[in-house]
């Protein structure tokens, strides 16, 4: 992709809160208080630098330099050295986003329009930014992982998800986003061509990968799929303890389609309605109703599918139905619909599902909502830093945090 190739040094850029823009104004004349802002900004978050490796962090922060953004009206904007390793941070006020010459203001308008749904070409014509600019301040949030975010914000790696892949095209092309969901967190959302295992492998090991970096003991329980063949084979390569279940309600809404050749009235009035024995009468059900070919059919699904349904059953802990992946895909589905013509085969496709997924986590809820106000990861008992969610946005996907 485009951006790792200019990628040479680590990005160290941190977003501070500086309260309002006078302040920092202030502080810029300033340089021991300018630092003792920025440490009591990090102390207050619980956020470490990212030092290099031989540091352990214990030195003093003093300030390195400075340059002027032009573009935005002549903003200085300090860089902080640690006196130990010589590890650069760029500070950027919360009034500055990354590399863009835009307000915040600006972009937050447009990025809540993106957010629920509408296209880039009608934001560029209410936001006065162009479709292109709005899709690359989308995609420059989609560089951190959704797992660092996360537990950026005090959430613990998942033990039980959902895992689905999404079918989308890109131009004329099926693509697929492998998808983890736990709760209203959305923890993954890759992009492959394929959808072979080995694909979904590759894809769901990123996660596995940022997961593991974040605690290397890490674990998962159990993990509910809709049973597709990639998906569960995935799985069960890359976490061989846990236990895989399949979605009992995709089962209900599967079965009419398994019961062929008879009338819908007849198919409708049949429903799973319990496990063990009363599948084995349900089939016998089923033969006497809809005949011989129909109970067989209906029997060898319920062979291939049992043990999935039975380890949702053995362990209270599993998810039971993957409404809240379809409800996390519904979303994502929506923002890609709108965003069409943006689709091309050299995009940063991966950046910019990563950055609609911080998104998904991150916006609040609007005020008519179950949880008006709050977005998903606070739902899900998650801490987020500031009372402003494109501030947390710009915190949270800074580069020099450790
Ligand atoms: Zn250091």
């Amino acid at each position: 992709m485009r951006h790792t190739a200019c990628q040479t040094r680590e990005n160290r850029t941190i977003t501070v809160d500086f309260r309002n823009e006078a302040t920092y104004y202030q502080l810029l004349g300033d340089g021991k208080a300018f630092i003792e802002c920025v440490l009591a900004f990090l102390f207050a978050l619980g956020f470490q630098l990212k030092h290099k490796a031989t540091c352990g962090g214990g030195g003093c922060l003093t300030r390195h330099s400075h340059y002027v953004r032009v573009r935005l009206s002549g903003v200085t904007i300090w860089r902080l050295q640690c006196t130990t390793c010589r590890a650069v941070f760029t500070v950027l006020p919360h009034f500055v986003l990354r590399y863009r010459q835009r307000h915040p203001e600006v972009a937050r308008d447009a990025l809540v329009a993106t957010h629920g749904g509408l296209s880039l070409e009608l934001c560029a014509v209410l936001y006065h930014i162009s479709p292109m600019a709005l899709y690359r301040l989308v995609c420059a949030f989609g560089h951190h992982s959704l797992v660092t975010v996360l537990t950026r914000c005090g959430l613990s790696l998942p033990t039980y998800f959902l895992a689905d892949e999404k079918h989308s095209r890109c131009l004329t092309d099926k693509v697929y986003l492998p998808t983890i969901v736990q709760g209203r967190g959305l923890w993954h959302l890759g992009y492959t061509k394929e959808a072979s295992t080995a694909a979904f492998t590759q894809s769901y090991q990123e996660f596995q990968r940022a997961a593991l970096q974040q605690e290397p003991t890490y674990q998962v329980r159990g993990i509910l799929t809709d049973g597709f063949d990639s998906t569960t084979s995935s799985m069960r390569t890359l976490f061989p303890g846990a236990r895989l279940g399949n979605c009992l309600r995709h089962a209900l809404n599967k079965l009419p389609k398994k019961l062929v050749a008879i009338t819908s009235p007849v198919r409708k009035s049949l429903r799973v309605f319990a496990l063990g024995q009363r599948l084995r009468h349900f089939a016998d059900h089923v033969t006497q109703k809809a005949g011989v070919a129909n109970g067989e059919r209906v029997r060898r699904w319920f062979q291939e599918k049992k043990a999935g349904w039975y380890a949702v059953l053995a362990d209270p802990q599993m998810p039971v139905t993957s409404t809240l992946l379809d409800q996390a895909h519904n979303a994502i589905e929506r923002k890609l619909f709108a965003m069409k013509g943006f689709h091309h085969p050299k995009g940063s496709q991966q950046a910019f599902l990563r950055a609609l997924a911080h998104l998904y986590n991150l916006v609040p809820y609007q005020r008519r909502a179950q949880h008006a106000g709050q977005c998903g990861v606070e739902v899900e008992g998650g801490k987020v830093p500031t009372r402003d969610w494109l501030l947390h946005l710009q915190i949270l996907t800074s580069g020099g945090f450790r």
